[in-house]
């Protein structure tokens, strides 16, 4: 098997945000089956929708990429959104966007319904495939507002066509043919609600493997504020071998269904809850004799390690108090990044402070 073969083709980051406490966005990577949704409804009632939208979709998804399947996929789902509000599960009234592509080699169908985007990188290149169904695309496309103004429009987060309001929605599709090489993106509207277009397009182009983008684009809505849900999926388009994807979705029916759900509460079990618990914290540790900030926590449990590294920094540790200095060593473990951030502004002021004689 060369390397090429075993390098991940997608990877799928979700994240909280710095400002909700529930993450209500689902992401759903099953190859060729790619898709987020963005949950409406509050009081977690948003959580459920999206999950079970992209359940439905799951379960009634096309073989192929075709796009017109994907569409009667996304009805299914609207339907059991609708079902499940009207028997109790979650709420009245709930409901959740959805962007999702089917992958076949470097075709690409798509069907869409909210705020949630599709976006493809050509040729380093990017190029938006959806229009969103909210009240400032309407805005704009009626001239009245340009698409900065958008960005910051007090109502942009209102959307006029969601999975789980009207049982004759109907999902925009699109049918896209790529070339190898290109690189497609879902995402909710906490990314590219809290970036613009140039950041996504610089960061989707700099040549990282699908999931390190992945989280690198989480990372940067993180540090434009993080005041939604945030959740990506990124696909890298190749020549795909067509006997390998029929042997993955053989291998799919036979086996229980392999989910990569970055949503919370699906995937139950106490490594779900320590992993959504790390992925809260920062901690500041020791690395290469300079103090360095990691979000997750220091160690590993279950065999898993949950850390990942956010920023170096130029503070030597042998500058630092000698009980800070030692703790550096194992970690100290901090409430969230924020705090992280602020130790680390203590600790450059110790660091410059003389030596007392
Ligand atoms: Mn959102």
């Amino acid at each position: 098997m060369s390397a090429d073969r075993r390098r991940p083709t997608a990877g799928a980051y979700s994240h909280a945000g710095l400002v909700r406490s529930v993450n209500e966005d689902s992401v759903l990577a099953d190859a060729p089956l790619y898709a987020v949704a963005d949950g409406l409804g509050g009081h977690e009632a948003g959580e459920v929708a999206s999950k079970l939208a992209l359940r439905a979709l799951l379960h009634n998804a096309p073989r192929r990429a075709d796009a017109k399947g994907l569409a009667r996929a996304a009805r299914a789902a609207n339907a059991e959104v609708i079902e499940a509000a009207a028997a109790g599960r979650g709420r009245e009234g709930m409901g959740t966007t959805l962007t999702a592509a089917m992958v076949q080699g470097t075709t690409i169908a798509i069907a869409h319904v909210g705020d949630s985007r599709a976006y493809l990188l050509e040729g380093g290149k990017l190029a938006r495939i959806t229009e969103d169904h909210s009240l400032v695309a309407d805005m704009v496309r009626a001239g009245s507002l340009d698409e900065e103004g958008a960005r910051w429009h007090p109502n942009r987060s209102v959307i006029t066509r969601a999975l789980g309001t009207d049982p004759n929605m109907v999902a925009d599709v699109y049918e896209v043919t790529a070339s190898p090489g290109d690189r497609l993106l879902l995402c909710t509207d906490g990314l590219h609600g809290m970036i613009d277009d140039g950041e996504i397009e610089r960061l989707l182009g700099s040549g990282m493997d699908p999931e390190t983008t992945a989280r690198a684009l989480v990372d940067a809505a993180l540090e434009a504020g993080g005041q939604d849900n945030v959740s990506v999926v990124v696909v890298d388009l190749t020549d795909a071998d067509h006997a390998i994807q029929g042997a993955r979705s053989a291998a799919r029916r036979a086996a229980p269904l392999l989910w990569l759900l970055v949503a919370a509460g699906l995937v139950a079990g106490a490594v779900w809850a320590t992993w959504r618990y790390a992925d809260s914290r920062a901690f500041l540790v020791e690395e290469k004799g300079l103090v360095a900030v990691y979000r997750g926590i220091p160690g590993s449990f279950a065999g898993l390690t949950l850390a990942w590294r956010h920023a170096e920094t130029t503070i030597p540790v042998d500058a630092l108090p000698a009980h800070t200095a030692s703790r550096l060593r194992t970690g100290i473990v901090q409430e969230d990044l924020e705090s992280a951030y602020e130790a680390v502004a203590r600790y450059r002021s110790l660091a410059s402070r003389p030596a007392t004689p």
